[in-house]
């Protein structure tokens, strides 16, 4: 892909925080996001996501810094092995309870949560404004706000450390990166690609 559409990919992410205030349930997008490195890397035999499409690594490249900023060295075990097995832990937990919790809500046993999480933890307890409402089932509006807390909170994430060192350090522990890494060094293709943190 040509530098010049890449550095304009962090459209999709500014579209996809805002189309949640059309309507919640194009939170459901996520999965596209989810999908597509799975594909890009089955069909290409390496990070063709990371290196060409990401739209996350186009959008954390947008965070502007201040060429007198110094660049303050990224901790060694912030960007160890271990730190991106958590990350890549925290990630699967996160989607075994949106799933679980999503069946229990369907079958009446879980009241929806209808706001957005962060880190699992914390809740935000905000109204979205919504521009169109639609009668959906609500444990798909469940699921959508579950999505909605996801990509929150490894955007956020990731602009803190973007602020904090350099631009892509999310990039270091992002688990769609650890999971190919992984992927690639099973199939012993050798052709790992390591973003420019710059
Ligand atoms: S490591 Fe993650 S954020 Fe960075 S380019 Fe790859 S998928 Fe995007």
């Amino acid at each position: 892909m040509k530098p010049g559409i890449w550095s304009k990919l962090w459209l999709f992410t500014a579209a996809y925080f805002s189309l949640v205030f059309v309507n919640i349930h194009l939170a459901l997008l996520a999965l596209i996001c989810f999908s597509l490195p799975v594909y890009f890397l089955l069909r290409d035999q390496k990070k063709s996501w990371c290196q060409s499409y990401c739209p996350r690594a186009s959008f954390l490249m947008k965070i502007p810094r201040s060429k007198n900023q110094p660049l303050r060295p990224i901790p060694a075990w912030l960007v160890s092995e271990k730190a991106r097995q958590w990350v890549v832990r925290y990630f699967t937990l996160n989607l075994f309870f949106a799933t679980m919790s999503t069946l229990m809500v369907a079958v009446g046993r879980m009241a929806p949560m209808l706001i957005p999480r962060f880190l699992i933890l914390f809740p935000i307890d905000v109204t979205l404004p919504q521009l169109v409402s639609l009668d959906w089932p609500l444990w798909l509006t469940h699921l959508s706000f579950r999505f909605l807390s996801m990509m929150m909170t490894s955007t956020l994430v990731g602009v803190a450390l973007a602020i904090l060192y350099r631009n892509r350090t999310w990039c270091a522990i992002c688990p769609v990166a650890t999971l190919s890494d992984q992927y690639l060094d099973r199939k012993g293709t050798g052709s790992r690609f390591v973003p420019p943190l710059r």
